[in-house]
């Protein structure tokens, strides 16, 4: 997570973190925590707590908008790792936390 990331979370509770089932431990070579996940479709998984409202990934530790990780951050899925901060997608999110958008650094 970037610094700004750890003072925020507010993706990981804002949107439902869906991905293909395969990126789970229960498939050859998956990593995310079965666990964690439930399924949403024949062939897709959530993050377990990303699937309702309101939205609170099950990996996501500490405090949206002060201090926050993620428990699994080495595990993480695709979903998680192309999340793109301070785009508009990260600024929709920090708004649903009172948040201000990122200044976007060039
Ligand atoms: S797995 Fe981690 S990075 Fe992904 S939504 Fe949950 S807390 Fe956020
Ligand atoms: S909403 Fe943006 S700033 Fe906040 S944790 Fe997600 S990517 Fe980082």
């Amino acid at each position: 997570m970037s610094d700004v990331c750890q003072t925020c979370g507010a993706c990981c509770a804002s949107y439902r973190v869906s991905f293909y089932w395969g990126e789970t431990d229960a498939a050859p070579g998956g990593s995310v925590p079965a666990m964690l996940t439930v399924p949403v479709s024949p062939h897709h998984v959530a993050m377990r707590g990303t699937e309702q409202k309101p939205v609170h990934c099950a990996a996501l530790q500490g405090t949206v908008g002060i201090s926050v990780g993620c428990s699994i951050y080495a595990l993480r899925a695709s979903t998680c790792r192309e999340f793109t901060a301070g785009d508009e997608r990260c600024a929709d999110a920090r708004s649903r936390h009172g948040l201000p958008p990122l200044m976007r650094q060039r």
